[in-house]
């Protein structure tokens, strides 16, 4: 049983993806006039830089700290395809027709996320794993929902347990992503500052404390905590944390491909380097883990410590805790909205964020821009 002090000491809340090699950007001071600001650079929020600039619009982003600080560098990298329901629940709230359009975006966001970031991606493909009889045949529903609609899947059996491969399914490094694409993007001519929170956002001009952006349009791009910044959204959004640890490095490989377990409250992964990142128990939290506070808690800890030696026999020292937000929707579908003239918000992906945010980033900067988007249809409402 690892000791309160033991958790202490490595409550840092760093997670394993910082390497510490960011030089960084710099704060917004004074004034700056662009056609948009993106409020919010993580994953979604840099996904929309480049949109916008593709579209040939001029852009100022944004940050309250450091580039992906929040959960989108934070998080457990996977980028799966499909909504944050399993496929057939997913045909099961949204209708067949909207279910399986997102699927498909998803899966070309996957191939398009590899493609602009090499590096930072592993196609891996990834393991859906039961945790009991009852989600075997959770497993065996979404397999044939997914046959019927000629997805990707195949009934796997192996060291993990019994579940689904999703072959199309991949793993990344989602810090090194988002860093990778915020250098390519301030070369290409994107303005965009660290340090620089967004204390005041209305249509037409975002304030920072030590500046003003000026524009036509603004983007906020904020997962966790996102109903705090546009209060509008107050009811439809709920902020929780997630939790996370890393391990030092095993000398075999243990899993070769990101896997997801008891319908996706636990996930994990082993790096190129031979560590496990594990993750979850957000629901065995309870209330508690409805909040704003994006700090490891004890209680949550120590569940991912005892499954990490319990259930899958890690006895590697921990090296990393850590804790990010992210915000959740009722009906599991993300905010995609104008929620006044000129105002764009995206966000809240229910824990699933990697690759759709991706999509809502540049369907938001399509949106804007032109006025309509061929991303959009799915996650707006009544398509
Ligand atoms: C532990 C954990 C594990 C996860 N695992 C996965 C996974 O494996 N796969 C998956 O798909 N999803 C996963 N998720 C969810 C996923 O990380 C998020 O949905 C996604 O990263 C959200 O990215 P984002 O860019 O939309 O928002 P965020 O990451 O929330 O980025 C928003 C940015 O806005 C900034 N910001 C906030 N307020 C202001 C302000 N006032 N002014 C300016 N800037 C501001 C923040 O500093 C932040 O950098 C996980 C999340 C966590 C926490």
């Amino acid at each position: 049983m690892t000791s309160l002090a033991a958790v202490r000491e490595t409550l840092a809340n760093t997670p394993v993806w910082d390497d510490g090699a960011w030089a960084g950007l710099p704060r917004l001071d004074g004034d700056a006039v662009a056609d948009v600001c993106v409020v919010g650079l993580g994953g979604s929020g840099l996904s929309c830089v480049a949109e916008l600039r593709r579209l040939g619009a001029s852009v100022v982003g944004v940050d309250a700290g450091m580039v992906a600080g929040g959960a989108a560098g934070r998080n457990g990298g996977f980028l799966l395809a499909g909504a944050a329901r399993f496929h057939h629940a997913a045909v099961e709230a949204y209708g067949r027709a909207r279910a399986l359009a997102i699927y498909r975006l998803t899966l070309a966001e996957i191939d398009r996320i590899a493609a602009e970031t090499p590096g930072a991606v592993r196609r891996t493909g990834s393991l859906r794993i039961a945790a009991c009889a009852e989600e075997v045949d959770d497993c065996r529903r979404q397999l044939a929902a997914m046959r019927e609609d000629g997805l990707p899947v195949e009934w796997y059996e192996g060291a993990e347990g019994q579940g689904l491969l999703v072959r199309s399914d991949a793993a990344f490094d989602p810090l090194l992503r988002c860093r990778l694409l915020a250098r390519s993007e301030v070369t290409a001519g994107a303005r965009l500052f660290e340090h620089s929170p967004a204390v005041e956002l209305a249509p037409g001009t975002v304030r920072t404390p030590a500046g003003r952006v000026r524009c036509d349009r603004v983007i906020v791009a904020v997962d966790g905590g996102l109903e705090r910044l546009v209060p509008a959204l107050a009811g439809r959004v709920r902020t929780a944390r997630l939790q996370m640890v890393a391990t030092a490095p095993l000398p075999e490989v243990r899993y070769p491909r990101p896997v997801y377990r008891r319908y996706g409250y636990e996930w994990w992964q082993q790096l190129p380097d031979g560590r496990i990142a594990l993750g979850g128990f957000r629901d065995r939290g309870g209330e508690a883990e409805w909040t704003h506070d994006a700090e490891p808690c004890d209680a949550v800890q120590r569940l991912i410590c005892g499954f990490l030696r319990g259930t899958l026999g890690i006895d590697a020292p921990i090296t990393h805790r850590w804790a990010a937000s992210v915000s959740y929707t009722d009906d599991g579908l993300p905010v995609l909205a104008e929620v006044e003239p000129g105002l764009w918000a995206c966000g809240a992906y229910s824990g699933h964020g990697n690759t759709i945010g991706a999509i809502c980033g540049r369907a938001a900067a399509q949106l804007a821009v032109t006025g309509a988007s061929e991303l959009s249809g799915p996650f707006t409402p009544d398509p």
